[in-house]
């Protein structure tokens, strides 16, 4: 386990920041003294609020995802984040106070899709903060290019640190509308609204996912492979979420029983799940897969049958990543949309909030209880 480093509580004036770095050769995080960051001309001045802990990170941290800025041998961790401008460039709109959410990726800069929507960048020239080659957000205070950052509304509050895990189920859930609009009668008959969906993980992204879909009017099951009483299916009970446990019932028998699911999201990351998911869609069915999978052996697979179905039932299969700016947006409208509907269970999505100097017992706590991670930044400021 790496040392933690002294690391007193500067606030952002200081010469010195918090800053949560994974070095090359470790595998765990590690509490250090940055520098603060400057703002050049046009870059707006950032501090963190919170930031959220997801599964990347912890592929990040395995080195199994991601990698390190072209000639240095340490990353700030975190794409996860709300912040709060301190200084910003009078020309791009921010003002300091302004809470913001920012963009996880940035583009490539030399292909056509980048120029548009560097989400779906065809080449592995784009960065990610926190993720690749790019510093992330675990840290007192950041700059970055006014237009990579978007305004939360205020009635959000600190719950806005989800906008960026939602965005991700935004894109994925915008794709699947716009795909099923093959379907000659999609739109006439309501849409999803009414069709049976599959979220599959009950991570954060899965139960936010799961709260969209049941949002839409969908008929929901999530699958995990906890007890019906652990902390994600249990509050996406109190929303009407049916829970499958993969342990109990395989998600091929449920599907059986209940006819299919005309709309399924991947969001384990495991090709096992992912694959028996495949087989769980219903005729003109649309699946999504969201979760990248960690390196393991290889997986027999049957081919025949999924190619089969595949065919003779119209089924599409499709993979989406990260988000744009649109989608960040629309999270934001859906957050604040899910909390007014549901507003005894959407703030319990944050199950565990850490001060920094908890960072490596943050990244350490898993288990039935744990939905959403979040570190708090303002403590100890
Ligand atoms: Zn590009």
């Amino acid at each position: 386990m790496p040392r933690q480093e002294q690391a007193r509580a500067p606030d952002v004036q200081a010469s010195t920041v918090r800053a949560v770095v994974l070095r090359r050769g470790e595998s765990g995080p590690r509490l250090v003294q940055a520098p603060r960051p400057e703002a050049r001309k046009g870059q707006a001045l950032v501090r963190t609020l919170r930031a959220g802990i997801d599964g990347t990170d912890e592929e990040v941290l395995r080195g199994a995802h991601g990698a390190f800025p072209p000639g240095r041998d340490e990353l700030v961790l975190g794409h996860e984040c709300l912040g709060e401008v301190v200084e910003a460039p009078p020309e791009s709109g921010l003002v300091p106070g302004d809470r913001v959410v920012p963009l996880v990726r940035h583009g490539c800069g030399a292909c056509e899709a980048c120029a548009r929507r560097a989400d779906f960048c065809p080449t592995e020239g784009y960065r990610e903060h926190g993720i690749k080659e790019m510093d992330g957000f675990f840290r007192d205070a950041w700059v970055d290019d006014p237009a990579t950052l978007v305004k939360a509304p205020p009635g959000l509050d600190d719950l806005a640190v989800l906008v960026e895990p939602l965005s991700v189920v935004v894109k994925a859930f915008d794709e699947a509308r716009r795909i099923q609009q093959r379907v000659p009668w999609f739109e006439e008959a309501g849409g999803f609204r009414g069709q049976r969906a599959l979220m599959a993980g009950t991570g954060s992204l899965g139960t936010l996912g799961a709260f969209l879909l049941a949002s839409e009017g969908m008929e929901v099951w999530a699958l995990d492979r906890d007890a019906d009483d652990a902390a994600a299916p249990a509050l996406l009970r109190e929303i009407g979420v049916k829970h499958v446990n993969t342990r109990e019932r395989h998600v091929v028998d449920v599907a059986e029983q209940v006819g299919g699911f005309d709309l399924v999201l991947e969001a384990t990351g495991a090709p096992q799940v992912a694959f028996d998911c495949v087989q769980t869609l219903a005729g003109n069915g649309c699946m999504a897969m969201l979760g990248v999978p960690a390196d393991r052996p290889p997986l027999p697979v049957p081919a025949d049958e999924i190619m089969r179905r595949m065919v003779l039932e119209n089924q599409v299969l499709f993979g989406s990543v990260n988000s744009a700016r649109r989608h960040f947006e629309e999270a934001m409208r859906r957050l604040a949309d899910l909390r007014a509907r549901w507003p005894g269970q959407v703030d319990r999505i944050v199950t565990h909030v850490f001060s920094p100097d908890e960072i490596v017992e943050a990244y350490q706590v898993r288990g039935p209880s744990v939905i959403k991670k979040v570190v708090d930044w303002t403590r100890g400021r």
